[in-house]
């Protein structure tokens, strides 16, 4: 097989290859995934993945990627949303975790994770939020004290996704208390199998248990499993939040699907829209278009000139599209009879709970307040 995407493909070569594969491959029956138990079909699939070289294309080569570049990503990522590929379960050691070893991992911590990261064997989490440090991240209070060749770890995390079907949390640790708030962090890998470590699912208002608290009471870690250096977790932190950083992780074509399945239901029920349900139909789909555009372009551009501010203005529009969007489905939905007050179909109650979890696009991956700071300050240089 080639090795990278480019070798010898033109962007349609790689597309239509992607195309044929998962239209083959893509597995549509895998159950919510509410718990450890029913990982195993994720973790199947991210298995096979990995074996046909498209776990992680945008790693490089030598830890098993394909070095895609970013419209090559972007492509990927159309074709999976397009194909209806099931959720990535291990995308936060894909996205996150994986890159920031490569940065500042030894080859003794790369050898260790990153290829039961690519094959999914193990499975990761984010364990940065506790209940006092959200946007204000610094002043998580999480403790770990060295004792011998072991940091002993108690505190609490909130909101991580994924947790409750994990098998490693990659944590910001507090291991110093001197100077400025942002010193004395350590990004630590915990097992979340080591004793003294209970993971409570916290179940959302869909009635899913997306994300989980981690209590941690004297757990004992090993100190060579901090990555980046005793208290250099700040730096290594800022640095793994800009690998999440580009376009190519999320697709309009997602969005687009949507719209299409509720343009069915409106046909095949019959029924003539509201005018205002109509005119919003209408902006939804041109925000959803010009999401097209803006990835396109932005992919294509070999260096922006402000790499965090566009990807501030990525996150704002596409969750500013996924809250309206879903909004409008559960107007059409009613407007057709596919949702009614206290049951539905089973695809409009799918439709539910996707919209319950839209309202979170706003606060997850940093809130859109956030982003609009990070735009006032770095692009509109605005005073403070
Ligand atoms: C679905 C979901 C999944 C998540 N997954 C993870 C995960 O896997 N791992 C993880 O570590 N965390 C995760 N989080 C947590 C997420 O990162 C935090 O919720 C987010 O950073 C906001 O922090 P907070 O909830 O403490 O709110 P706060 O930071 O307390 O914010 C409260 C409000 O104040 C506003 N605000 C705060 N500071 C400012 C400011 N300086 N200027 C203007 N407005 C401001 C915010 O925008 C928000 O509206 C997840 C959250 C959600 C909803």
């Amino acid at each position: 097989m080639t090795r990278t995407v480019s070798d010898g493909r033109s962007l349609d070569g790689w597309r239509a290859e992607l195309r044929a594969w998962f239209g083959e491959h893509v597995p549509h029956d895998l159950p919510p995934l509410d718990d450890h138990a029913a990982s195993a079909g994720y973790r199947a699939w991210e298995r096979e993945l990995a074996d046909a070289g498209y776990a992680a294309v945008h790693w490089p080569v030598e830890h098993g990627g394909r070095a895609a570049s970013e419209p090559e990503r972007l492509v990927f990522q159309e074709e999976y949303e397009r194909a209806g590929g099931p959720a990535r379960i291990n995308i936060q050691s894909l996205m996150l975790a994986g890159p920031t070893l490569m940065a500042f991992g030894t080859a003794r911590q790369q050898r260790r994770w990153l290829p039961a990261m690519l094959r999914s064997d193990e499975v990761w989490c984010q364990g940065f939020s506790e209940p006092d440090a959200g946007s204000d991240l610094a002043s998580l209070r999480t403790q770990a004290v060295r004792q011998g060749d072991d940091l002993v770890v108690n505190g609490q995390k909130i909101w991580t996704t994924g947790a409750h079907y994990s098998d490693w949390v990659f944590a910001l640790v507090r291991t110093g208390k001197e100077g400025p708030k942002h010193h004395g962090i350590s990004w630590l890998m915990v097992d979340l199998r080591t004793p003294g470590v209970q993971v409570r699912p916290i179940v959302q208002l869909n009635g899913r248990p997306e994300f989980a608290e981690i209590f941690f009471e004297d757990v004992r870690v090993p100190v060579d499993n901090v990555v980046g250096g005793l208290g250099n977790g700040w730096r290594v932190a800022m640095a793994a939040l800009g690998f999440e950083r580009g376009v190519g992780r999320r697709s309009y074509v997602q969005y687009l699907t949507r719209l299409e399945y509720l343009r069915r239901a409106i046909a095949s029920a019959g029924v003539r829209l509201e005018p205002a349900i109509e005119l919003e139909f209408g902006e939804v789909l041109a925000q959803v278009l010009m999401y097209r555009d803006y990835t396109a372009r932005v992919a294509a551009e070999a260096a922006s000139e402000h790499p965090t501010a566009t990807s501030a203005y990525n996150k704002l529009i596409w969750s500013e599209i996924q809250v309206r969007l879903f909004q409008l489905g559960e107007r059409v939905l009613r407007a057709t009879g596919d949702l009614r007050d206290g049951g539905g179909t089973a695809a409009a109650e799918e439709w539910m709970a996707e919209y319950w979890y839209s309202r979170a696009a706003r606060i997850f991956a940093g809130t859109n307040q956030i982003q609009k700071n990070i735009i006032a300050d770095r692009v509109l240089k605005l005073p403070r």
